[in-house]
């Protein structure tokens, strides 16, 4: 889940201000937790359990099965943006899945191709990428923003800890701890501290 450096300079800001602001509209505290759910119902997206799209009944014996498969978007006949997710994922999976296709549809992505495994021209595949470096880090801000992860830190929680409270996975947790810097920011303040005493 490293970054590879895809991101356009003021990308990681604008993905703070983001998630600062959804809280605002949800009346939520910027340090506050935030429901996918909730979020999805304020930005007018309807979401669908995959369970209610699927008639046979083997696929969704095979959904249920340890399926690697979250989430996506899709746009209806109608013209409307919706989401399908993966009820069988644990609830703090579902989260992030769901932030992650949430993330692609505020940056408007253009979502056709990111779906389907086709061939496509290698500049193509590295607006992909890009696309989708976009909405992993959008995402995880929206879950586990830099306000979020700095009052967990003051307040010495463990990554189980804060896991647990945002509703996100451990790995959530580290990775943001390191891609949003606050990690190393803790580190600096504590030895700045050391030094002083
Ligand atoms: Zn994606």
């Amino acid at each position: 889940m490293e970054s590879k450096g895809t991101l356009a300079h003021g990308f990681k800001a604008k993905a703070e201000r983001l998630a600062t602001e959804f809280r605002n509209k949800l009346s939520l505290h910027p340090c506050a937790p935030m429901c996918a759910f909730k979020l999805a119902i304020c930005l007018e997206i309807p979401v669908y359990s995959a369970i209610e799209c699927l008639t046979l009944k083997d696929d969704i014996e095979r959904l249920s099965h340890d399926c690697e498969w979250s989430a996506l978007t899709m746009n209806t006949n109608s013209g409307a943006t919706i989401i399908i997710h993966n009820p069988f994922h644990s609830p703090a999976r579902q989260q992030s899945n769901l932030m992650h296709e949430i993330a692609h549809i505020i940056c408007e992505h253009k979502h056709p191709m990111r779906d389907y495994e086709v061939a496509v021209p290698v500049g193509m595949r590295s607006f992909n990428l890009i696309q989708e470096e976009e909405a992993r880090y959008l995402g995880s801000a929206l879950q586990l923003p830099r306000p979020a992860l700095l009052w967990a830190k003051k307040r010495n929680m463990t990554t189980s800890e804060i896991a647990d409270y945002f509703n996100a996975s451990q790995e959530m947790v580290t990775y943001r701890m390191n891609s949003s810097g606050v990690n190393k920011q803790s580190y600096f303040l504590k030895r700045k501290r050391a030094k002083t005493v």
